[in-house]
């Protein structure tokens, strides 16, 4: 490790061709959520953790929340640091973040999951996203931030998904001393701004370059930019893709900056944030979130719950080793929100839990070890309860 250290976003490689798709461009701006609106989304923390150095403290998690909602709002302490050319560009964007305090289960939580790990690093493949590879289960994405803390391979200090991806694997990957402003952290990385900028592409923004030499982001009021700037650059930054007075906007969250160096997202960009929220965004679906709303299912005990077999059966069961799906079918109601589903192990651990919208769905259970399960499913309204068994 050298106090040079660069920032690496593998975002953009990662999802390309994602982009690339015209379904997953920016939403219309049509039904915007209005301006003055405060959306809050809830945050759930997975802390993977193999040395107990990984293991972060809540402190720090905190940290990083406060530097988020500081950083998205404009009351960043160093946000007198930005030029004033460009500073009138500058926005709060009106969003939000809170720590989950109800999981997908309707029960109480911290909105922080700490998992033990015997893998020592991550790479962007996705993978701590899964239970079975020692990693953490993806909550609801369509009702939380999920945002995953753990020791990534050198050089990657982080990744996200963009909006309108997979359910199973959406959201952010961050190094766990590059996260927050309190605790052990990496120079320059101890601002907490890898995650603003990660959440920055979970909510639809690119790179200012747009990942090509010369290139842009789509952005009217972000400046055409050569590449990603590093390190400390002085203002003005210019380049021969960018010969005005002000220069390249090096100190937006978008850039590769150091923290330091960084504090400030664009009306444009704000924009495009706020549309991931319009009805016919990609986000939308976070605005309808119990995950800040009372826990409406902690008096319920998993185990003595009766097993009712006409509102939930599993087919087939037993499931054989080599199925990789089970179809719930479901005979109560499903209302606009859908239910939640938890396949809980027999030692009482949910090892899968998800969301469905349809009175039959299949769900994958490749990865479950062999063995008795329950399944749950859960809305407002109603649990329902059955067993299944993994040959
Ligand atoms: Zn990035």
């Amino acid at each position: 490790m050298t106090s040079q250290a660069q920032r690496v976003c593998s975002t953009a490689s990662q999802n390309s061709a994602q982009l690339s798709q015209p379904s997953l461009q920016l939403s219309s701006s049509n039904n915007n959520v209005p301006a003055e609106q405060v959306i809050t989304i809830p945050v759930v923390v997975h802390v993977v953790y193999n040395l107990a150095v990984e293991n972060i403290s809540d402190e720090q998690i905190i940290s990083q929340i406060e530097a988020l909602n500081a950083d998205f709002s404009k009351t960043n302490s160093d946000f007198n640091k930005v030029p004033s050319v460009f500073a009138k560009y500058a926005a709060s964007s009106n969003i939000r973040f809170e720590l989950a305090k109800t999981n997908p289960m309707g029960q109480t939580t911290s909105g922080i999951i700490r998992k033990k790990t015997t893998r020592m690093m991550w790479t962007d493949d996705d993978k701590i996203k899964y239970e079975a590879n020692g990693g953490s289960t993806t909550w609801d994405a369509k009702a939380y931030l999920n945002v995953w803390v753990c020791n990534t391979v050198p050089g990657l200090t982080g990744y996200a998904t963009f909006p309108g991806g997979q359910q199973a694997v959406d959201g952010i990957v961050v190094r766990y001393d590059a996260f927050g402003t309190k605790g052990r952290l990496m120079l320059p990385f101890n601002k907490g701004r890898t995650l603003t900028h990660e959440v920055g592409h979970w909510l639809g923004l690119k790179h200012l370059w747009g990942d090509q030499t010369c290139g842009e982001d789509g952005i009217d009021d972000t400046p055409k930019q050569r590449a990603g700037n590093i390190g400390d650059p002085v203002f003005p930054r210019t380049t021969p893709c960018n010969t005005s007075p002000e220069g390249e906007m090096f100190m937006n969250f978008m850039d590769f900056t150091n923290d330091a160096s960084m504090g400030m997202f664009t009306e444009g960009q704000k924009q495009v944030m706020r549309n991931q929220f319009s009805v016919s965004g990609s986000r939308n679906t976070i605005l309808k979130s119990r995950g800040l709303s009372e826990a409406w299912n902690n008096n319920v005990e998993l185990n003595v719950m009766p097993v009712n077999t006409r509102d939930l059966v599993v087919y087939p069961n037993p499931v054989n080793r080599s199925t990789s799906t089970i179809r719930l079918l479901v005979n109560t109601p499903i209302n606009a929100n859908g239910k939640h589903f938890a396949i809980i192990s027999s030692n009482g651990q949910i090892v899968k839990m998800g969301h469905i919208q349809e009175m039959q769905q299949d769900i994958d259970v490749q990865n479950l070890t062999p063995g008795m399960y329950s399944i749950r499913l859960t809305d407002s309204e109603s649990n329902s309860y059955t067993k299944f068994v993994k040959n």
